[in-house]
Order: structure tokens, then C-alpha cells, then sequence
């Protein structure tokens, strides 16, 4: 049997068995005497509402995985995710195992009308995978990665984290496109579309995918593909978490060479202009193995400076002659790009966006980079005051991304050359309104040199953005949801909202 129909056929034999025939999840809750009390909680329309002990208990029976309540060992944990600045507390948080049990926390969701939050790797930006009374149907468990060389093929759980991805397909020559930080979740970074070292290469994330096994807003199994269910696979490349709850994808691989030419490459403030100038210029005509994403910083002691994080994936010594103009632009305060392993370079990222710490983020597509975007780009840290660090990063577009048509996916944003995004993290919540007032002001300022956003960059005050960040697709996206999930079960997430009920 061949692997894809083993997964089919353990899928349709799972959905017949009687849940109590499975094996019992525990529901992890402070009472010793097995009751269980009832459960304050919230519908996703808003609405206060109480769960009733014995359905919590009978829901936490059909489950393989744990189920926390608040007073649960463990609860503080699991609710935790990535951007300390959103501190929410679930009534419910489902710690789901396979994809049995997602179908029953869904079904269980959709009966009491419960606000949903999908954690895969945690690290939404603006903490939409934690909710307030509500469900979070955590995945966090379902971190497995399995890769057929053969096929040159990876099958990723709903909830695995990039580095498993990229160690998994590195250790047998062969990658994907995955994001810069190893500790992101592949789950919400391919919905949304995935960018990454490699995407100017091999295209985004979703771009790379080649089925997704989903459970629907009806807690049905399904797998979208070219082959079945064509439009809603479209949608789930790039329409984020709407269409329901990924459980596991399956991805292209490519062969690459482990060692890659790749690091940091900083300047000097005062040759910001230059720079910056130079490259957005060279970045037009760099070939596709040349990822390569700059940002201005200021640092808490004041220090500024130009940073570029640099991957030439293809032949080093080819390598090398793309990246001289680049490295001869100025003096380079600092110059680390040498051959590394891929992974390390995965993970260089990893301790300055660690856990825990509050973000704030504001980004936008920038189809051309012109003079005026450049000086508001180091006018916007030139001005930067506050006691935390502060940045204007701007990952580069193109290449392969750029040759897929934008209505191929709903991914639309083909044509930017660029995605930038200003960038905070502060610990303090002394400072959460200096911080706010600062990315707003600087923000107003960026803002009109970008068109629509990335997804997976999506804060609250960005759904008036949303039509435009889709474009053509916008009304597809529309029908499509409408279609899946007419009560919108799935709204946290950059929300396309469905059409209102006839
Ligand atoms: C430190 C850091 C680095 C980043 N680097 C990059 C980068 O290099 N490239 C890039 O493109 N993006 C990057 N991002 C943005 C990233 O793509 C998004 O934050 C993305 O949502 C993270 O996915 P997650 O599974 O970790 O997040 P989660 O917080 O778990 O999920 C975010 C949302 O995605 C949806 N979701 C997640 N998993 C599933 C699933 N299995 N099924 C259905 N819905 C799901 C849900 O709607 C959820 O609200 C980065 C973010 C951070 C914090």
C-alpha cells in the first residue's frame, strides 16, 4: 500500500470507529473527584456562554490528545505563544495528537459555537493563535516530519516547527522554501504563503506544496490538491487560516548543496544612503539563488546600522563573484558571509526573536523601491528614540515568486519586489503606549510607498487592507469562504469574512 493510500485508508478507518473505542485522552483538570465544573466561555459572534462540566468531560473522552482547562497543570504552558505582548487565557485548550482529533475538537467548536484559535508553531504576530475564552485547538504535538528521497517528497504534521523541516530534507541533500527563524511553524507560515532563503530559488512555501490533508469547518477530513478539491487548495496557498485546520502537507523538495554561502553583512550608519541606494538597484538583477534581506536598525544603546542577512544557495564560488559588488559598495562594519551549513543559517536568527519578548509589527508590499521609500526607510530609525530595538526590515521578493501568475494561488502579491515591515520588541508593559505611538507614526510614514500586505504579518488594524492585499482573488477568497465556513469558524486569522446568510 502505497504511503499516501496507508494515510487514506488509516484516515476513513479512524472516522468510522466509535470515538469511545480509541484511546482516551486525559482532561487535565483540578477536580479529584472526576467531575468536572462548568466551563465560562465565549461563541465567536462574542457572546458569553457556559459549557457544561459533563460535555467538557465526554469531549475530553473522544480525544487521544490532553485537554486543559485553566486550573489544569500545564494550562500556562500551552497557552503561551510566541508574542508576549498577548497574555490570553482559552477556556478550552485541546492538545491535539493526529488529525482524529482535531475533526473532534472541531465538531466540538462548531456545536457550541466557540471561538476557535489554531496554534501551529505560535508565533502569529498579533497572537491570533491564542484566543479569550475560547478553543485553541493546539497542534503543537503534531510536530512530525517524514521525507521519501525517492520522491523527493516531505510529509509535515499541521503543527511542526521549520527546523524539523529543514533538518529532516537537509539530512538527505534536499530542501524547501522555509522561513528565516527555525523556531516559526510551517503550519501558518505556508497558509499564508512563505517566504524565505530559498524562495527567490524554488518559490514561497505554499508554492512548494503539493497536497494539504485538512479538517474542514465541519470536522471532515478532506486533501486538497490539483487532483481533488482543487479550489479550495488554491485558496489554502496564501489565504491563511480560513478554510479550516491543516494536519499535515506535503511538499516538493529540491536537491541543494548543505553548504551555502550565507551570514551578516553590516555597514555603517553614516553610509546608509549609499548603501541602501546600490542595493535596491543590484537586488533587481541578482539571480535567483541570491536571497538576500536588509534592514536598518537602531539599537536600545542608540548604535544604527545597515544589516543585510545574505544566502547564496547555488555554486560558492559563482557565489562569491555575485556577492563582490555587494561587499565592495563601502567598508562593511562587519562582513561573517563564508560557506555554512544551511540549518545554521536557518537558525541564525533564532536567539534574536526568541520567545516571550512583546512584538509589534506594521508591514507592506513594496512593488518598487524608489528614492523616496529609501530615505523614509532611514529617516523613520534615524528618528527612532525609544529604549528598545527598533528596525525597518525588508526581505526581498521576485524571482521564482514572481513567475507564478497571481491568480495561479491566492497569494496575489506576485509583483513586489520587496515586503517590508517595521519592527519592535520591548519587554516593559510600561512602554506599550510609547511603543504604539512610535510604529503608528513611523508607519503613517511607510505606508504610502507599500500596496496591501503580507498575511502572515497581520495585525487587528490591517482587515481594512485586506481586499487590496488579494486583489483579483479577493472576491474567489469570498465565495470560497462563504462556501467552507458560512458561520465563520475560522476568524482568527487575516479574516476574510464570509458572505451574511441569505
Ligand atoms: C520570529 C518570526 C520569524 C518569521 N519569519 C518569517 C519568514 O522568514 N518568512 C515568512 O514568510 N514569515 C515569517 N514569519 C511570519 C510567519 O509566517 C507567521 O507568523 C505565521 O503565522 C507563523 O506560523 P505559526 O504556525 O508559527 O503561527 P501560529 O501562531 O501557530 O498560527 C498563525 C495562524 O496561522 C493559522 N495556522 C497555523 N497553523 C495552522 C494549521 N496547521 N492549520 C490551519 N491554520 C493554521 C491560524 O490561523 C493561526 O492563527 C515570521 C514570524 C516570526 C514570529
Amino acid at each position: 500500500m502505497s504511503v499516501i493510500k496507508r494515510r487514506e485508508f488509516l484516515r476513513s478507518t479512524l472516522a468510522t470507529v466509535p470515538a469511545a473505542m480509541l484511546p482516551y485522552g486525559r482532561l487535565l483538570a483540578a477536580t479529584e473527584s472526576g467531575a468536572i465544573n462548568d466551563v465560562e466561555a465565549v461563541t465567536g459572534a462574542g457572546k458569553q456562554i457556559v459549557l457544561k462540566g459533563a460535555d467538557v468531560k465526554d469531549f475530553a473522552a473522544r480525544l487521544r490528545g490532553d485537554v486543559l482547562l485553566r486550573d489544569s497543570a500545564g494550562y500556562d504552558t500551552a497557552r503561551r505563544v510566541w508574542n508576549g505582548a498577548f497574555d490570553r487565557h482559552p477556556a478550552i485548550i485541546a492538545r491535539c495528537t493526529g488529525a482524529a482529533d482535531v475533526a473532534e475538537a472541531v465538531k466540538f467548536a462548531a456545536a457550541n459555537q466557540l471561538l476557535v484559535a489554531v496554534r501551529g508553531g505560535g508565533h502569529s504576530l498579533s497572537g491570533l493563535s491564542v484566543c479569550e475564552k475560547g478553543l485553541m485547538i493546539d497542534l503543537s504535538q503534531m510536530n512530525g516530519v517524514r521525507v521519501d528521497p525517492v520522491r523527493k517528497v516531505a510529509f509535515v504534521e499541521g503543527g511542526a516547527l521549520l527546523g524539523a523541516l529543514d533538518r529532516e530534507a537537509l539530512a538527505l541533500g534536499l530542501a524547501t522554501t522555509a522561513g528565516t527563524v527555525s523556531h516559526t511553524g510551517v503550519g501558518g507560515l505556508t497558509l499564508g504563503g512563505g517566504f524565505g532563503r530559498l524562495c527567490r530559488r524554488f518559490g514561497l512555501a505554499c508554492d512548494n506544496v503539493r497536497g494539504i490533508d485538512l479538517v474542514n469547518a465541519d470536522g471532515k477530513f478532506l486533501n486538497a490538491s490539483n487532483q481533488q478539491n482543487q479550489d479550495l487548495f488554491w485558496g489554502l496557498r496564501g489565504g491563511g487560516g480560513n478554510f479550516g485546520v491543516a494536519t499535515a502537507f506535503e511538499f516538493q523538495l529540491h536537491p541543494v548543496d548543505p553548504i551555502m554561502l550565507g551570514g551578516d553583512l553590516m555597514f555603517s550608519w553614516e553610509d546608509a544612503p549609499a548603501v541602501l541606494k546600490f542595493f535596491f538597484d543590484y537586488a533587481k538583477e541578482a539571480p535567483d539563488e541570491l536571497n538576500a534581506d536588509v534592514a536598518v536598525v537602531r539599537l536600545p544603546n542608540d548604535q544604527r546600522f545597515v544589516s543585510f542577512d545574505i544566502c547564496y544557495s547555488g555554486d560558492r564560488a559563482q557565489g562569491e563573484k555575485v556577492l563582490a559588488p555587494l561587499r565592495q559598495i563601502r567598508k562593511p562594519i562587519l562582513d561573517k558571509i563564508e560557506p555554512a551549513p544551511y540549518v545554521a543559517l536557518q537558525s541564525s536568527s533564532d536567539v534574536a526573536t526568541e520567545h516571550g519578548h512583546r512584538y509589534y509589527i506594521k508591514a507592506g508590499f513594496v512593488q518598487k523601491a524608489t528614492p523616496a521609500f529609501i530615505d523614509t526607510m532611514i529617516g523613520i530609525v534615524q528618528d527612532a528614540n525609544l529604549p528598545q530595538v527598533q528596525a525597518v526590515s525588508v526581505p526581498q521578493g521576485g524571482g521564482a515568486i514572481a513567475r507564478v501568475k497571481p491568480n495561479a494561488t491566492a497569494f496575489a502579491q506576485r509583483a513586489a519586489d520587496h515586503n517590508a515591515f517595521i519592527f519592535t520588541r520591548w519587554d516593559d508593559p510600561a512602554q506599550n503606549e510609547a511603543v504604539s505611538a512610535w510604529i503608528k507614526s513611523a508607519w503613517a510614514k511607510l505606508e504610502p510607498h507599500t500596496h496591501g500586505f503580507y498575511v502572515n504579518e497581520f495585525n487587528a488594524e490591517d482587515a481594512a487592507r485586506l481586499s487590496t492585499t488579494y486583489g483579483g482573488n479577493f472576491s474567489r477568497l469570498v465565495d470560497l469562504k462563504t462556501k467552507v465556513d458560512p458561520d465563520n469558524l475560522f476568524r482568527l486569522n487575516a479574516n476574510v469574512v464570509p458572505k451574511a446568510r441569505a
